[in-house]
């Protein structure tokens, strides 16, 4: 009996010593997407962005070191859409990965349940230089967005790590309360500017505008991920004049030269505003990036008279 006691205690020991369940690897193409994937998985997930958010998500140079990352990944999360077209495919299937192809388990493309916007009707050829070809990929930006990304990925860490799947539901479930909170602080905020009109330099931000009230009436670049024209330049002046537009809206890896000179010449204004997670350093989580750009947008708004 003394024997028994002893070698299951010696059994208990060993287990209790024996180190706690590796963590799921888990890479994501873009930092919000880590940063949404953190808020659900905790501890129990290891987190790596493959692009920074000041890159242009569209164009990421694919360093070598992406490849080994993906090699050790059990889950890759992407935004999907043909956003990372230009770069991934040639990774994944360079990263001799077989758990993270498209279609296998740890491959997740949360744009399938998030609501797109901008979903081209008829024949779209990418001939036009459109980059959007799929509907609008920047869909992170509305936080009902963010809410159901939330959701796809707790649906898929619960289920390739069924033991932890009631920690996830709960992170998920505190995840929405307080995106729920910040949604009301965000909209008090910026609703007394619905309506504002404002030109964008990319189709980064037809969500936001809808989640946030704000009307986007042109864009400096005459389709996406085509540079500005000089006859594009002069009717988006126009516009701007005619409809006494001031806010020109500029994502960060854009070249500020074409929007300067739209604002000289329209008593405008350029703000920068990060449209992810690691755009600029006080952006630095899902929450801080709404935080960060509503103040920005603020800030401009006050500063070009109100409305
Ligand atoms: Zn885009």
């Amino acid at each position: 009996m003394k024997t028994t006691i002893a070698a299951l205690l010696a059994a208990f020991v060993l287990l209790a010593a024996a180190p706690a369940r590796a963590a799921l690897t888990v890479v994501t193409t873009t930092q919000d997407l880590a940063a949404i994937a953190q808020e659900i998985g905790g501890d129990k997930i290891k987190v790596t962005a493959l692009a920074k958010g000041y890159q242009d998500p569209h164009f990421v140079e694919a360093k070598p070191s992406f490849k080994l990352t993906l090699n050790k990944a059990d889950l890759l999360i992407v935004v999907g859409r043909d956003l990372e077209i230009a770069w991934l495919p040639a990774l994944i299937t360079q990263s001799r990965n077989g758990r993270i192809q498209p279609g296998s388990n740890g491959y997740l493309d949360p744009s399938t349940t998030a609501r797109i916007l901008e979903i081209p009707t008829g024949t779209v050829t990418r001939a036009m230089g459109d980059v959007h070809a799929l509907g609008n990929p920047h869909y992170w930006l509305d936080p009902e967005n963010g809410r159901r990304i939330g959701v796809a990925i707790k649906d898929r860490l619960s289920q390739m790590d069924a033991a932890n799947a009631a920690y996830y539901a709960q992170r998920e479930a505190d995840f929405s309360r307080r995106l729920g909170e910040a949604q009301q602080r965000w909209k008090a905020q910026i609703a007394p500017y619905k309506g504002l009109k404002v030109i964008t330099y990319h189709r980064s931000w037809a969500n936001f505008a809808e989640a946030f009230g704000l009307d986007v009436v042109g864009y400096v670049e005459p389709k996406p991920g085509i540079p500005p024209t000089p006859q594009h330049t002069l009717d988006v002046i126009n516009a701007m004049k005619a409809q006494n537009i001031k806010l020109i809206l500029v994502e960060p890896y854009f070249d500020l030269k074409t929007p300067n000179s739209i604002a000289s010449k329209t008593d405008g204004r350029v703000v920068v505003l990060p449209p992810s997670v690691g755009g600029v350093p006080q952006a630095a989580d899902y929450f801080k990036l709404f935080d960060t750009d509503i103040a920005l947008l603020l800030d401009a708004i006050k500063a070009t008279g109100g409305k």
